[in-house]
């Protein structure tokens, strides 16, 4: 079984960022710059976004970190998100999720303006990418996308099946994987037998939040197995999918960790240097 390190493809991709932001600042006299919002005190998110910043920092971006209390209002966030639309210093802009239940999320990532949505999840960017036009990806299918290029996992003519149909993941992943020229089967909650459909992946890639959700009888032989999931448990990190017995049974598959995690981040880099780019 062939280990996808989204680690290792992740150190050559931001090595490539580097060298294009680079150019950018020295082009403009200025960083790239990505502007991050927290809401809360979410201790994930709190290490998602000291991450997310301390890769910018490692690649040359500038990064602007906008806490904000648990308690803040609705208006309170969208006044600083409309501060850093207009702020020319900020080209990719994020707010970190989940935000706090007394916030709207569809209505607070609308409001990022969509030349500088840099986890390409607002509506516009949505369309875009469906239409087949897209102006940056979400971070996470296109960090899929980029490790089964890196691998030169064939996905033109494959059977792809996505478990999970959310916004961030299983929606865009799927359209990624038809824009790649794949077959794809999109499985959620409601989808009967969710075994026979998966067994039905040369691709599979499992995006249900579940951890160790599906195990070697869900794969066919000689199947791609790509675990978006990621959970915190008593014995550490683990994903939706279970590793007993996939040796030997499935052609490759992410490890969890330093599998698709590292890709997202780099993604957002990456997602980030192209809007500043589209900006000149
Ligand atoms: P959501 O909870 O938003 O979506 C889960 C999806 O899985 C839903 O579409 C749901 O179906 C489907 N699902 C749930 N139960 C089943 C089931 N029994 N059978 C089939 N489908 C099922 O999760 P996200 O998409 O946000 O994230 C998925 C996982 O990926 C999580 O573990 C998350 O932590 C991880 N993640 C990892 C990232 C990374 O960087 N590695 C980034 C983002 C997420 P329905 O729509 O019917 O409810």
């Amino acid at each position: 079984m062939q280990l996808l390190s989204g680690k290792a493809v992740s150190e050559v991709r931001r090595c490539e960022i580097q060298k294009r932001a680079a150019i950018f600042a020295k082009k403009q006299g200025r960083k790239a710059g990505l502007a991050v919002v927290l809401v809360g005190d979410d201790p994930a998110s709190h290490v998602y976004v000291k991450n997310k910043i301390k890769a910018c920092e490692e690649v040359g971006l500038a990064s602007f970190h906008h806490p904000l209390p648990g308690n803040s209002t609705e208006s309170a966030v969208l006044r600083l998100l409309e501060r850093l639309n207009e702020d020319p210093g900020v080209d990719g802009l994020l707010v970190q999720l989940p935000l706090p239940r007394h916030l709207d999320s569809k209505k607070i990532i609308n409001h990022i303006r969509a030349d500088k949505d840099a986890d390409g999840l607002t509506i516009e960017n949505m369309g875009l990418l469906f239409a087949g036009q897209p102006r940056v990806s979400p971070c996470t299918p296109s960090g899929v996308m980029e490790i089964l290029r890196h691998y030169k996992i064939k996905v033109a003519g494959q059977h792809c099946v996505v478990v999970g149909r959310s916004q961030i993941v299983g929606r865009p992943m799927a359209q990624l994987l038809l824009s790649a020229d794949a077959t794809v089967t999109v499985a959620h909650s409601k989808t009967p037998d969710l075994s026979s459909v998966t067994r039905m992946g040369d691709i599979v890639v499992v995006a249900a939040g579940k951890p160790r959700f599906l195990g070697v009888s869900d794969f066919k032989k000689g199947a791609v197995v790509v675990d978006v999931g990621i959970h915190r448990t008593d014995e550490g990190l683990c994903g939706d999918v279970r590793w007993d017995g996939l040796e030997g049974h499935v052609r490759a598959a992410t490890p969890v960790p330093g599998g698709v995690g590292p890709m997202t981040i780099t993604q957002l880099l990456e997602n980030t240097l192209i809007l500043a780019e589209n900006r000149g």
